[in-house]
């Protein structure tokens, strides 16, 4: 996924916010936010320290048993310290980086099976053969469910500021 993560993270909070007590909600919501593109930064790394020699989606920040491990060490941490804001913090950026590695999985690939197995496991083949590898994907039928998830959080985005002006 290239461009939608940031809008599905957008829905995710949104679609919760009602749910959640006024004083954690923009705790949460950008929690939710943070989480939904963190495992991106790891561009970072793939562009200018490993010169695109590993597929980014095996780096750390793409592995869902990293997440699963930090998230138990954390959870455990903060409920011995009796800091449940920081618990649902964290339960909140885990459901961001959780939404990012299932929106990456259909066409990028996610190793879910990771430390068993680290083939990146995806649902649809997008054929190569254009110029610039980008274009694969942006001109590949999937992306339309990008430019849909971008739309509707748009849409969201539009009556949520309405309802904050009424
Ligand atoms: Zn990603």
């Amino acid at each position: 996924m290239f461009i939608a993560h940031l809008p599905a993270g957008y829905l995710l909070a949104s679609a919760g916010e009602s749910k959640v007590a006024p004083e954690d909600r923009r705790l949460i919501f950008w929690s939710i936010l943070v989480g939904s593109i963190f495992p991106d930064l790891d561009m970072l790394y793939f562009y200018f320290v490993d010169g695109r020699q590993t597929h980014h989606h095996l780096y750390w920040p793409h592995l869902p048993v990293f997440w699963l491990v930090l998230l138990g060490a954390g959870s455990l941490v903060s409920v011995l310290l009796r800091k449940p804001r920081v618990t649902r913090a964290m339960l909140s950026l885990f459901a961001g980086v959780i939404l990012h590695l299932v929106l990456d999985t259909p066409v990028g690939g996610i190793a879910w099976l990771y430390p068993y197995n680290s083939d990146l496991l995806y649902l649809i083949k997008v054929p190569a053969g254009r110029s610039w590898w980008v274009w694969n994907f942006i001109l590949h039928w999937t992306f339309l469910l990008e430019i849909f998830i971008c739309v509707a959080a748009f849409i969201t985005w539009i009556r949520r500021r309405s309802h904050n002006a009424e």
